[in-house]
């Protein structure tokens, strides 16, 4: 019964932070500066009504809206509600192998939300929100030298070069051969904070993973011209490596 119980707790705190990550992923790279991350609350879309308290109830309110604004019956996509599934599940999962009351539980679910909005930021606007890959880059780097988090120091130091300077060299020769960049600087900038975070160690998986997925999203694209969200395959690599470290 307890353990029920305690799962229930974390589906709800996971569904309220995939809700925070949902705010974050729409609100980022708005550059209206009338919409930022702290205002105004949250509002549907299309009508600009604010939402009731019911309606930001994680799960709730998409269920008890059937998934439409209530004053416009305007659809509301359903990605908010596989935000909230997705986080929920990684935070069970972590914290089904770590304890709740462990700091290092929490500083996984910070990494994990972070690359996950990365994610989902660069395959709906192909662009990545750069403060967040320097915040990991700093984190990265901090975590390591002061506690050895995922590696020692030098290997993040190492990972952070390498992240960078590996995409970026694959793109100066892109540009040599083609004139045109291949690979976005902002992609440069996650694949650092990833390798800042894991350690250069970590950078051939995560990498190959990364580009695997991203290939993924071309064979089935059918548009085959469109840019490609290198980010997206980077950040979901980095939250498989990251899942997989805590649980070996
Ligand atoms: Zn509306």
């Amino acid at each position: 019964m307890e353990l029920v119980l305690t799962n229930l707790l974390l589906i709800a705190l996971g569904g309220s932070l995939g809700s925070l990550a949902s705010m974050l992923i729409y609100r980022l790279p708005i550059e209206n500066s009338e919409i930022t991350i702290f205002y105004p609350r949250s509002f549907c879309p299309l009508c600009k009504n604010q939402l009731t308290i019911v309606q930001l109830i994680p799960f709730v309110g998409y269920l008890l809206s059937r998934g439409t604004c209530r004053t416009c019956n305007a659809k509301i996509s359903y990605s908010y509600l596989i935000h909230e599934a997705l986080i929920a599940a990684f935070i069970l999962f972590i914290f089904n192998i770590m304890e709740f009351t462990n700091l290092s539980a929490w500083v996984i679910v910070l990494i994990v939300i972070s690359l996950y909005i990365q994610s989902i930021i660069d395959i709906q606007t192909l662009h990545l929100f750069q403060p967040l890959s320097i915040i990991l880059m700093i984190a990265g780097l901090l975590l390591n030298i002061s506690t050895g988090f995922f590696t020692i120091p030098l290997d993040a130091l190492l990972g952070l070069i390498f992240g960078y300077g590996i995409l970026f060299c694959i793109n100066h020769v892109h540009k040599m051969m083609r004139s045109i960049d291949g690979i976005g600087s902002g992609d440069f900038l996650l694949l650092g904070g990833i390798g800042a975070v894991f350690g250069a160690s970590a950078i051939g998986p995560i990498l190959l993973i990364g580009s695997s997925i991203t290939l993924c999203l071309y064979v089935f694209n059918k548009n085959k011209d469109k840019e490609l969200p290198l980010g997206f395959g980077l950040g979901l690599a980095g939250i498989f490596y990251c899942l997989i470290f805590i649980s070996i």
